[in-house]
């Protein structure tokens, strides 16, 4: 095994190896682009944060270029209608942030992605309202990185226990068929179940690792379309995770399905394939690159 920064890096050799074996190439049609639109998708990025920075609330400090301009437009930043703050900040509902699964090729930008814009307006608008963070700049800059950061996060674990799966089972399209026969399908509607656990590991982690408000960050989240809201169902007002366990079982039973409605027998008690301990924790082990998009690619 390589170095601990590098796990991820061997659950894709496994994938790669599985799918050398098999008669179909890993698959060639990637439908994030269709989720998130050309524009963005294809649109310039570069990383952030490098390998070399542990991700975590001290390390994201000012002394970043990047950071220290957000600093600076922040001041200027008027107060943003509140309709725009939904609008801007439903990750990949409003092309705000989103995770590219390094099944799909050209694998060169897997990991993380966030728009500069929806993350200079989450964090004007947690500088504005969020009452852990009110009137501290760096802190909501913080902040509304964690809050893009930890759910797309959780897409990454979601994926990692998909390769686990195909590891394991010697079947290398359990991933691609889950992710274009399911959540394609059932994206931005009810059905939804993994945008909801991703709401739902974000929320269980929002005071800890974001230091965002938990009632506020509740509120917030139950603004957000169908799937994203739906958040609540598996959450609990104690901060227990279990309701989340119960959530990523069936989740995890339409992954090996491939089928939004397995049958509930087919829940397997499998949910501790996908790791939902502390973000911070996740991050320092599961090495996961991010990418910041500024301006869309014009698409003639
Ligand atoms: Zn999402």
């Amino acid at each position: 095994m390589n170095s601990k920064e590098d796990i991820s890096l061997d659950i894709i050799n496994a994938v790669d190896i599985l799918y050398q074996h098999s008669s179909e190439n890993l698959n060639s049609y990637n439908p994030v682009s269709e989720i998130i639109t050309p524009e963005w998708h294809y649109s310039d990025s570069f990383q952030i944060f490098d390998n070399n920075i542990q991700i975590n609330w001290d390390n994201l400090g000012g002394e970043f270029d990047l950071i220290k301009t957000m600093i600076n437009s922040l001041e200027k930043k008027a107060t943003i209608p509140d309709d725009a703050i939904i609008v801007g900040a439903e990750f990949e509902r409003s092309f705000c942030s989103w995770y590219q699964p390094y099944h799909y090729l050209p694998r060169q930008k897997w990991g993380v992605h966030l728009r500069y814009d929806s993350w200079m307006r989450v964090s004007a608008h947690f500088y504005h309202n969020c009452p852990s963070l009110l009137g501290r700049k760096l802190d909501s800059i913080k902040s509304a990185f964690l809050y893009l950061y930890v759910h797309e996060l959780f897409h990454n674990s979601v994926e990692n226990a998909a390769s686990i799966m195909e590891i394991l089972l010697g079947k290398p399209h359990i991933y691609a068929k889950y992710y274009s026969e399911v959540y394609s399908n059932v994206f931005n509607s009810s059905n939804c179940i993994e945008e909801a656990l991703s709401n739902g590991y974000l929320f269980l982690w929002a005071e800890e690792c974001c230091h965002i408000n938990r009632d506020f960050l509740k509120d917030e989240l139950l603004k957000q379309g169908p799937g994203y809201h739906d958040f609540i169902k598996y959450s609990s007002s104690s901060g227990s995770s279990s309701n989340l366990s119960k959530g990523n079982r069936i989740l995890l039973s339409q992954i090996r399905h491939g089928d939004l409605n397995p049958a509930t027998t087919a829940y397997d008690p499998i949910e501790q394939l996908i790791d939902i301990s502390n973000p911070i924790q996740y991050s320092s082990i599961y090495n996961v690159p991010i990418w910041l998009h500024r301006k869309p690619k014009p698409v003639y």
